[in-house]
């Protein structure tokens, strides 16, 4: 079985900041492969726009390299890159100048869906809103894309959508939180409400309690000096693991449409309380001399360049939702470079049934558990008792029921959209559900702010933890106390 592709309709997509990182790692190798599973129609062209002067020749160019560099060799046809290279476009624009405008405008067709991706720093979102309107190009139908950060404070996040807003309506803004592209993420609401197996139990009466894990292995060095401004907490906490946990404890919403999405999504956050300084454990990671490599890693203090930096690469944190469905059931998060390995996961532990029929089994019982697994090997793990095989009695042991989304979907899926792709074919099609509208963006911010200010305040300085391990110690101590224990980080 493969998987159906659904081709978008005509369009015009402007990349603002082509020359990038971000452009030629994700946005161009990603339309590629959306190009080449055929979702792209005949006529779409592709647009980039950046300060550097250079031809269409030398910006084609570019992109060939960037294809050759991120894509998958099984994927490099020759005469389908040429197929491709041939509907890019550039156009020399400094989004705080007024040349380039009057060439972009005429490069872009009123007739189809018009896409502006801004994959540049937030401080020039509002220059190039600004121009779009000053200069004719954006008409009402027209759609921005906008790339996190989306702020570092409720202030700045706010000062960010008024900008925005005096050009564009909320249903032209497209704010990417990657994350919920990711197909295991959308897959936590088929999940949770294309099955019944799951809704009657998804509450604090059944659930003792959430694990949300992002451990990443890498550190940030290349740009430490970057990330000493944000840290953990806005980096990833206040977007990613926010939407997670959104999606964990959101209500049922009346349709799976935009607004009733995130609608849902608001009231968790809404209703989220704020963390005491006790429930919040911040960890730097120390340098690290590998067996298997000659030179020692840097510290997060030599990489951020800054040896009295009080900026966390480490984060865990306990976290309550006051409302009916999870009062009394704590979401323990965690998210932190440089750890034992690369993982994403999302873990449900259920409580204990209320009786216990098998005197023999006592001791031996487990709760269930259902583990989502986001990366790598995204898939499901629930994890059951049952009866130890044998004679001797019964005894009980845990076994898990495994499943692999790849092994499981077969050829269908193999080959799925990264992140990016979906999210960029989402904006061709005007659906916004994956995306984060500003209200949300806001109330995210203003129940990071006051725990970001207590830090500041207080002078707290993060525990330095030795790379490769799951963290400090003291992370292990915030479950325990709670008479719990985080899942192994492998
Ligand atoms: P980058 O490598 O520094 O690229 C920035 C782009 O902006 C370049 O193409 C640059 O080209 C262009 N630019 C700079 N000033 C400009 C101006 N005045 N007018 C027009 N274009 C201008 O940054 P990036 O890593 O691609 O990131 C782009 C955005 O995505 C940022 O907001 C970043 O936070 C976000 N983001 C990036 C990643 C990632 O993995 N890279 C992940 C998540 C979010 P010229 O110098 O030619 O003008």
């Amino acid at each position: 079985m493969v998987s159906r592709i659904i081709p978008v309709d005509a369009f015009d997509l402007v990349i603002f900041g082509a020359t990038g990182d971000l452009a030629n790692r994700k946005i161009f190798p990603g339309l590629f492969r959306r190009f080449l599973a055929g979702q792209m129609p005949d006529d779409a062209r592709l647009i980039g726009a950046a300060r550097t002067e250079q031809s269409r020749e030398e910006f084609q160019a570019q992109i060939r390299a960037a294809i050759k560099e991120f894509v998958s060799p099984s994927k490099q046809d020759s005469a389908q890159i040429d197929a491709f290279i041939s509907r890019l476009h550039y156009v020399p624009i400094d989004a705080r100048g007024e040349a380039g405008w009057p060439e972009l405008k005429a490069l872009i067709r009123p007739e189809v869906i018009n896409a502006f991706y801004f994959s540049v720093a937030p401080a020039l979102f509002g220059d190039l809103a600004e121009r779009l309107k000053a200069y004719g190009i954006a008409g009402d139908d027209a759609r921005i894309v906008v790339e996190k950060p989306f702020g570092r404070d409720l202030a700045s996040a706010r000062a960010l959508n008024k900008s925005l807003a005096e050009h564009f309506e909320e249903h032209q803004i497209y704010r990417i939180d990657h994350y919920l592209g990711k197909e295991t993420v959308q897959n936590l609401m088929a999940v949770r409400f294309a099955n019944i197996l799951f809704e009657p139990i998804w509450n604090s009466q059944y659930i003792d309690h959430v694990q949300i894990t992002v451990a990443e292995t890498v550190g940030v060095g290349g740009r430490g000096s970057y990330y000493d401004k944000s840290g953990a907490m806005r980096d990833m906490v206040q977007n990613h693991l926010m939407q997670l946990l959104c999606m964990i404890a959101m209500e049922p919403p009346y349709h799976f449409d935009p607004d009733a999405v995130r609608d849902e999504k608001l009231k968790v956050i809404r209703a989220l309380q704020p963390v005491p300084p006790q429930d919040i454990v911040r960890g730097q990671y120390l340098g690290w001399h590998r067996e298997d490599q000659d030179t020692p890693m840097p510290g997060y203090l030599e990489d951020c360049e800054d040896p009295h930096s009080k900026t966390e690469s480490y984060i865990a944190m306990k976290v309550h939702i006051a409302n009916w469905r999870w009062k009394n059931t704590p979401f323990y998060l965690r998210t932190g470079k440089r750890l034992r390995a690369r993982t994403s996961e999302i873990a449900i532990t259920f409580k204990e049934p209320p009786h216990s029929i098998f005197d023999e089994a006592e001791g031996s019982w487990q709760p269930n558990q259902l583990v989502i697994r986001l990366q790598p090997n995204e898939g499901m793990n629930l994890k059951m008792m049952i009866k130890e095989p044998g004679p001797g009695g019964m005894r009980l042991k845990q076994v898990p029921l495994d499943m692999s989304f790849a092994q499981a979907l077969g050829e269908e899926g193999a080959d799925m959209p990264d992140a990016y792709e979906r999210l960029i074919m989402d904006v061709i099609r005007g659906n916004q559900t994956l995306f984060m509208r500003g209200d949300e963006v806001e109330a995210a911010w203003a129940w990071t702010d006051p725990i970001i200010q207590g830090w500041e305040e207080r002078g707290d300085t993060p525990r330095p933890y030795d790379s490769g391990t799951t963290g400090p110690d003291d992370a292990l101590m915030l479950m325990h106390r709670d008479g719990r224990r985080w899942r192994h980080i492998k």
